[in-house]
């Protein structure tokens, strides 16, 4: 089986617009600036043998405020800019009460059947507690970037940098596979 990194899109690959305490989530091409930095971590992982997968809330495609073909153009960006192998996208609301919205765990459980990961020695890369819960849910490792949207729940690793979590990733795969 394969081992995989999800990575939660908004805050990790692309820069976060901010409005005080909150990111506020792009709705146009215009709006969606990659995070360049995030490059050389994704590559280390993908070298590391990891298959790559975003994953992001899109609310904006059910309420009306997200256009998909807009959506489309940020990711087809997003793909060229940085080596991912998939992209998933909840385009629910939260009245919705569908099983992919996180913290629901749907869209790891559908990329685990679709590319056949072990999850147990999978990571989620997240600025935000909804992946952690998520993660924990289905027995993946989440490794947390410090910001101020980790809240108090359960997380398994919080560091204050992505080429931090991807050096810790790496060490805990090599000790993974000498066990
Ligand atoms: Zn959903």
């Amino acid at each position: 089986m394969k081992t995989a990194i999800f990575f939660e899109r908004d805050g990790i690959l692309n820069v976060p617009v901010l409005a005080g305490q909150s990111q506020i989530v792009p709705v146009t091409l215009d709006q969606f600036k990659i995070n360049k930095q995030a490059l050389p971590a994704l590559e280390h992982l993908k070298a590391a043998g990891f298959v790559l997968i975003a994953t992001t809330n899109q609310p904006g495609l059910s309420n009306g405020l997200l256009a998909r073909r807009e959506l489309d153009r940020m990711h087809d960006l997003l793909r060229r800019a940085l080596p991912l192998d998939d992209i998933f996208v909840c385009p629910h609301d939260q009245a919705d009460g569908c099983p992919c919205r996180k913290p629901e765990p749907g869209m790891f459980t559908e990329a685990a059947f679709k590319w056949q990961l072990d999850l147990e020695h999978s990571f989620v890369i997240s600025d935000k507690w909804q992946d952690a819960r998520a993660a924990r849910a289905v027995g993946l490792t989440s490794m947390m970037l410090q910001s101020p949207w980790i809240g108090s729940g359960h997380h398994d690793f919080v560091i204050p940098t992505l080429p931090g979590i991807a050096d810790k990733i790496i060490r805990m795969q090599t000790g993974h596979l000498a066990a």
